[in-house]
């Protein structure tokens, strides 16, 4: 039997994980090649180490303990999970820049500790504190109901909270902002459905447990995933750019390409400077003889392929896609060469642009292990507004704030490392679920009978973004695929 020959564009969770399961479940139906335009495995979650000991990253990445599907993909790639990740054990702090208190947050236990953690809050008045927890308590009993969630996602969860009786000056706290934070969700505000959608994920003590990795994801996590991809025969194409489909009647019959240009859009650190990555001039090619592509581009390349093609871009399926939007992320990174910031798990709650710390010394391989001293400090935001602030600004800034809390300041701890990422560029920059996104999401079918979509923005049985959702979606298109293969 001739096999259909599949085309999976993109190497981040999704495409890994469509990859992996075409091969496992088709293997003998299919064969499977993968293109995607950088080198290391992971998409926007890849962290490694460069040639220069920089660490290259978007930024600070946890799993959570619903990441079956992920965690399950590791397992059968024989990445020891043991080896890989490291146990938050559900802790996290929030800081309040009112009263410049730091509470420990627990939600290790699911939504009955996190219910508690909240009536614990430093940060409020005591009765605000009841009144929060309480709230969050039928937020929970709500998300948990049965009840169709997505009918929430028109209104803000700010202004669904205050309709469902949370008190209105309750959501200027630190504490109410975790989700929108965490999602990088500002100065946007967050879809409610987004943030129910959460809370009926994380409600179970084992769903709520939180990992990181020991070590840079695409070396502990993906590079597994992808050595799995490649013994079960699939084949990998580094440095191949999409650049436009090329179709006729229903069907997708070739892909434009080129070599990404390596040179000449690094602004002279880590960050791209442009939105588009430029190619190599000659370096276009076009890929053909595939049967179906699933393509896990993300929404804001997506949207920037075939840009003359008005026909495309009109048709009501495509044209919704130009509604969503994606926003810039920004990481930085501290090493000191004394200890420093002694809490476990992420710190919330600093003015962004970078909100979240998190001390990585008691997860780190390097530290745990390999005996390095001092600490690492990674941090992790959203640009927007600040845009113009130089890259010392936007660090001095940073560290100012973080000094106010007891541990916090890491110039007395001395930094002997810093490095600030911007994820600028179009392939770098994170879907945002603001409130009315889902009716704009793509489902993982298209009008062109042999194209599927999947990444964290495409509507998924997860559904909230991140690698989890990517990994649901990348198995949903596969399974989209293998049923066309069968019919
Ligand atoms: C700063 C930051 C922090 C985050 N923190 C977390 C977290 O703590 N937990 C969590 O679960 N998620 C987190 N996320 C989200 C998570 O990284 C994404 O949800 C996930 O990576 C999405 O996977 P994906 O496969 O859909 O897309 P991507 O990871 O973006 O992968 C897309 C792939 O397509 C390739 N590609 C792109 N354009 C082209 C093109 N034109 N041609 C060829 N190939 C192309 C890319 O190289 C990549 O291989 C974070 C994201 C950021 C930016």
């Amino acid at each position: 039997m001739t096999k259909a020959r599949v085309l999976v564009v993109g190497a981040g969770p999704a495409g890994l994980a469509a990859g992996v399961r075409l091969l496992e479940q088709g293997r003998a139906k299919v064969e499977v090649t993968m293109v995607h335009m950088g080198h290391h495995l992971g998409g926007k979650a890849a962290s490694y180490t460069d040639a220069y000991g920089r660490t290259v990253e978007h930024g600070w990445h946890m799993m959570l303990g619903f990441y079956g599907r992920l965690r399950g993909l590791m397992r059968r790639a024989g990445a020891d999970e043991g080896q890989a990740l490291a146990s938050l054990a559900g802790k996290s702090h929030a800081y309040e820049p009112a009263n410049g208190r730091l509470s420990t947050l627990d939600s290790g236990g699911g939504r009955l500790s996190a219910a508690a953690s909240f009536a614990d809050y430093a940060g409020m008045p005591l009765d605000d504190r009841l009144h929060f927890g309480r709230f969050m308590s039928q937020a929970y009993a709500l998300a948990l109901s049965g009840e169709d969630l997505e009918q929430h996602d028109d209104l803000c969860f700010t202004r669904w909270a205050i309709e469902h009786g949370l008190r209105p000056h309750v959501t200027r706290y630190s504490l109410f902002r975790l989700f929108r934070d965490g999602y990088f969700n500002f100065p946007e505000q967050i879809s409610a459905y987004h943030v129910l959608r959460t809370l009926k994920l994380m409600s179970t003590s084992e769903d709520a447990e939180a990992f990181c990795a020991r070590g840079p994801y695409s070396e502990r996590v993906w590079a597994p995933i992808g050595r799995r991809f490649e013994s079960l025969g699939g084949k990998i194409e580094p440095y191949t750019l999409v650049r436009g489909l090329v179709y006729d009647g229903r069907r997708v019959r070739a892909l434009d390409v080129a070599r990404p240009d390596p040179g000449g859009h690094r602004d002279g650190r880590t960050s791209w400077s442009t939105p588009s990555i430029p190619h190599e001039a000659g370096s276009e090619r076009r890929i053909e003889g595939f049967d179906h592509v699933i393509s896990t581009i993300p929404q804001a390349v997506f949207v920037t392929l075939n840009p003359q093609d008005d026909r495309l871009w009109a048709s009501p399926y495509f044209a919704r896609m130009k509604n969503l939007r994606s926003v810039s992320t920004m990481s930085l990174t501290i090493r000191t060469r004394e200890p420093a910031l002694p809490y476990p798990g992420p710190v919330h709650g600093f003015p962004a642009p970078l909100g979240i710390a998190t001390n990585m010394t008691r997860y780190l391989d390097t530290y745990t292990r390999g005996g390095q001293a001092g600490s690492e400090i990674q941090f992790v935001g959203q640009e927007a507004g600040f845009e113009t602030w130089s890259d010392d600004d936007v660090t001095n800034f940073t560290l100012d704030n973080l000094a106010r809390i007891p541990g916090g300041d890491l110039r007395k701890a001395g930094i002997t490392y810093a490095e600030l990422h911007r994820n600028r560029s179009d392939f770098e920059r994170i879907f945002v679920c603001e409130p009315g996104v889902q009716r704009f999401r793509p489902g993982v079918r298209t009008p062109f009978e042999n194209l599927f979509l999947a990444g964290d923005w495409v509507r998924n049985e997860v559904d909230v973004v991140c690698m989890e959702a990517a990994v649901a979606s990348g198995e949903a298109a596969c399974d989209a695929v293998l049923a066309r293969v069968g019919s």
